[in-house]
């Protein structure tokens, strides 16, 4: 009923704001959403496979070029990954795209329909949704979806040791956390299971110090460290008695990333406390990682729009200086889970040719994949952007719930089995014959 409630709410506020329903197709060809497919074979054309939607993006972009200016839809997506809580092969976003739209006219279309959700569920409308960049977000909490129910924020220490003589801080960053009244409630064994924690996300270590009276650290680095340093940690950190101080030193990157993952540890509320915090996280960077070949992978679709002010480095960037790169994408996080995604999408050629040469996507490759889009953009494509959010997600954190499983009807279990119709299941073998198959034995 809750679900129902939201999926009710979203629909009626999509309407209201001028949106126009439409269903995509179910068996299409791939989507580039950087997952594994399911796929279908086909009887009429055996040997070839459909892929199922992982999302209807490419046909929203299409429905902008054929004149439908506001779409959505409360799509069914499909994504051959493994499973986790907050993840299902197939699930429910609400998709929506909107043409001579900006980043800021598609953050308001979705907050209304969000706040329209919340309020139809809990009885309260959420405020603002306040927004933070996706740098200051890993400055801050060390995550791309910050959990901001609570504290605890990552605090620069790398000014105050620069000159140090600590061998431990001779390192590019140095950053800290308070955890309040933790001298006492974190005993020897705790910090040895929270540094192996540490290491086992990059960290060469822990650095922790208890905090006694008048702010004086008591801890194993205190011996190599100077008086100026010993007074500087904790007055930063507006340290008291009883508190303790844990500090990770290393790269920059390594650092935001292993104490944004012990404030978790240490902080993060239950899923059912401290109210429901929506969080906008922009400017996103556009690749994520750079292969081997030396081709950056984009962080969220090819079809993204660089940040204005960084489409110059594309020319420039060598290596890892791709990962700098910004773009005009943005998350909606809920009380640290990702809600959903979008972007504002490239509908200039030159600039789309540019990313796909990038990518190491070739001009026939690009057409082979994506021609029917980028034929379709040789009309004119109107400048536009769009967004997908998950309703599984949103409707488990406003019932309070870790599993998204359990707001489904008829979910699979953590290994995609469907324990109620048994799917996955064999197949007679004159089907597989009709669709020109044979199945191997499984590999040992
Ligand atoms: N297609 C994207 C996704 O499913 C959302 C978007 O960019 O609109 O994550």
């Amino acid at each position: 009923r809750t679900r129902a409630r939201v999926n009710s709410a979203i629909r009626a506020s999509m309407e209201q704001q001028g949106f126009v329903e439409i269903e995509t197709p179910m068996l299409i060809a791939s989507t580039p959403e950087g997952a594994r497919d399911f796929v279908v074979p086909s009887r009429h054309s055996p040997g070839s496979f459909y892929a199922l939607p992982q999302s209807p993006q490419l046909f929203k972009q299409l429905a902008m070029v054929g004149g439908i200016d506001r779409y959505y839809q409360i799509a069914r997506c499909l994504r051959d990954e493994d499973l986790r809580a907050d993840r299902q092969f197939e699930f429910m976003q609400l998709d929506m795209e909107a043409s001579f739209a900006t980043q800021d006219d598609i953050l308001e279309f979705v907050s209304e329909a969000i706040c329209d959700a919340a309020e139809a569920v809990t009885g309260e409308r959420p405020g603002e949704i306040p927004r933070m960049t996706w740098h200051e977000a890993q400055e801050r909490y060390g995550s791309d979806k910050p959990d901001v129910r609570f504290g605890m924020e990552l605090t620069e220490m790398s000014d105050i040791f620069e000159g140090t003589e600590a061998n431990v801080f001779k390192v590019p960053c140095v950053k800290g956390i308070l955890y309040e009244g933790g001298a006492e409630s974190l005993g020897r064994n705790a910090i040895d299971a929270l540094t192996d924690k540490c290491k086992r996300w990059g960290a060469k270590g822990l650095a922790w110090f208890r905090v006694g009276e008048g702010g004086a650290l008591d801890g194993a680095l205190t011996k190599f460290m100077s008086e100026a340093e010993l007074a500087a940690v904790p007055e930063r950190l507006g340290a008291k008695q009883g508190d303790m101080v844990l500090i990770i030193a290393a790269e920059r990157r390594t650092v935001n990333h292993v104490l944004g993952l012990l404030r978790l540890e240490l902080g993060r509320p239950p899923v059912n406390e401290g109210g429901f915090h929506f969080l906008w996280v922009t400017e996103f960077p556009l690749f994520e990682t750079v292969s081997d070949a030396g081709n950056p992978v984009p962080a969220h679709h090819p079809f993204t729009m660089p940040h204005v002010d960084d489409v110059g480095l594309l020319e420039s960037a060598e290596g890892d200086e791709y990962l700098d790169i910004r773009s005009q994408a943005y998350d909606l996080v809920l009380n640290g889970w990702e809600l959903g995604s979008g972007s504002v999408r490239i509908h200039r050629p030159d600039i789309q040719a540019k990313i796909f040469e990038t990518l190491g996507i070739g001009a026939e490759e690009a057409q082979l994949k994506f021609g029917f889009l980028l034929d379709a953009f040789k009309y004119g494509a109107p400048p536009h952007a769009g967004f997908a959010f998950g309703i599984d997600r949103l409707a488990a954190l406003l019932a309070g719930e870790e599993n998204i499983r359990e707001i489904i009807a008829f979910p699979k279990t953590q290994s995609g089995a469907d324990p109620l119709t048994n799917a996955p299941t064999a197949i007679d073998p004159d089907h597989l014959d009709e669709l020109g198959l044979r199945v191997l034995p499984p590999s040992s």
